[in-house]
């Protein structure tokens, strides 16, 4: 591997190098903690084929927006669940009516879209922690800035 490879992977945010107990302790939670924002489906970290987790950049970024909405504004993780919910996948992902008419996501206001069992064909095969929804809008700040772009269409 030559220097401009080394330089790319290291520029790479998206890349899953942190381990569980990295990125705790890089966020300043505990193990636990983050199993449980997991589950809760706030965070969908990489797993390797040995099943073990890992977190990129990116993950980190967002594990620092959800612990600023926690302890900075007060948000439980069922709230901020919800407003991930809000997130007009359907728009983004350019669902179709029927697409819409058997998606759960498109009703629910508690689960985000990721998160949710019977989807549309649109996202059947989508690998979701790749997908725009829950890399760019669902993010700090990002799904203001995406309404203000777009509201005109929703
Ligand atoms: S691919 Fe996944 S994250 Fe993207 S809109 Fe569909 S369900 Fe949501």
């Amino acid at each position: 591997m030559n220097m401009t490879d080394i330089d790319q992977r290291l520029s790479d945010k998206s890349r899953p190098v942190f381990t569980i107990g990295v990125a705790a302790d890089l966020i300043g939670v505990s193990v636990h903690t983050l199993r449980m924002y997991e589950n809760e489906g706030l965070i969908l970290p990489r797993r390797t084929e040995t099943k073990r987790r890992l977190y990129s950049q990116i993950d980190i970024e967002r594990l620092q927006c959800i612990r600023v909405m926690i302890e900075d504004h007060g948000f439980n993780l069922a709230g901020i669940k919800a407003q991930m919910s809000m997130a007009p996948c359907w728009e983004i992902k350019g669902c179709t009516e029927i697409d819409r008419s058997i998606c759960e996501a498109y009703d629910s206001a508690l689960e985000p879209c990721w998160m949710v069992k019977v989807k549309s064909q649109a996202c059947q095969e989508e690998d979701c922690a790749a997908c725009q929804v829950y890399r760019e809008v669902t993010t700090c700040g990002n799904m203001k800035s995406y309404l203000r772009q777009n509201w005109k269409n929703i």
